[in-house]
């Protein structure tokens, strides 16, 4: 079943747009990863997928059409998106951050449930439920982000660039954690990853975004063993 279908997204910043007529597919727990190079439009297909940039086409959620509605709507009806950078409130504590991730919900005991479950899943933040989110290193704030996401217990999560500026062990350990999340949960997730063979050993399927088009929708496995296509557009 259909998790999340975009088609002919049209989207940009004023000029040519970024995205010309974008077709995505993400079946229901599928972990697909959305590669291409810096400035392919990864950022921007995500921004316009969850209502942050205004544009054109059509975008289904399970079988509820997203298209038009702000993105408070989009994410009462199952959408989470993180941003590249994290978007943790520096200023807040880990607790105050996650409650965050449930602000719209209008029942306490729910909310406090849905954060002790995060606690119990990620322990290291149980473990800094009172530190800032400025003392937090950047694999813990990566963590932080992924679990105030799944606060508001998403169907559909959007995921940008979890690898970018981390050691390449914490980049293990976040992917490895997102893939085992998604194995027990059935969460479905579309990952934009410059990081195209950390993105491709934990998805189920890879789609590769150049010049404002998918040129390319493979198996992970595929794509990660075509060696004409790696090294065409993924640069390993
Ligand atoms: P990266 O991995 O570097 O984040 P990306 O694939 O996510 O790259 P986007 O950030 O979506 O790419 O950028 C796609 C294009 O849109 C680039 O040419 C970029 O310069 C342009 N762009 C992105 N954000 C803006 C903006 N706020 N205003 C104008 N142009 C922008």
């Amino acid at each position: 079943m259909t998790a999340l279908d975009v088609r002919g997204l049209v989207a940009g910043y004023g000029g040519d747009p970024v995205l010309d007529g974008v077709d995505v597919h993400v079946g229901d727990g599928e972990v697909v990863a959305l590669l291409g190079g810096n400035g392919a439009g990864k950022t921007t297909l995500l921004r316009a997928v969850t209502g942050l940039l205004p544009a054109a086409g059509r975008v289904t959620l399970g079988d509820e059409v997203l298209t038009g509605l702000p993105t408070e709507e989009r994410v009462r009806r199952g959408l989470a998106h993180v941003p590249e950078g994290r978007g943790v409130v520096t200023e807040l504590t880990v607790d105050e951050n996650l409650r965050l991730g449930g602000l719209w919900r209008h029942d306490a005991a729910g909310l406090t449930a849905a954060v002790a479950e995060q606690y119990e899943r990620f322990e290291p933040l149980a473990r800094r439920r009172s530190a800032f989110g400025h003392q937090l290193s950047g694999g813990e704030r990566q963590m932080l982000a992924l679990a105030r996401a799944l606060v508001a217990r998403p169907r559909v999560l959007l995921l940008d660039e979890p690898s970018l500026g981390l050691a390449p062990q914490v980049v293990l350990s976040i992917l490895g954690t997102l893939r085992t999340l998604c194995d027990e949960t059935g969460l479905t997730v579309l990952l934009a990853e410059q990081n195209a063979a950390g993105a491709l050993s934990v998805a189920d399927r890879g789609l590769v975004l150049q010049l404002g088009a998918v040129v390319a929708d493979r198996p992970a496995l595929v794509l990660a063993d075509d060696t004409t296509l790696r090294h065409a557009y993924l640069g390993f």
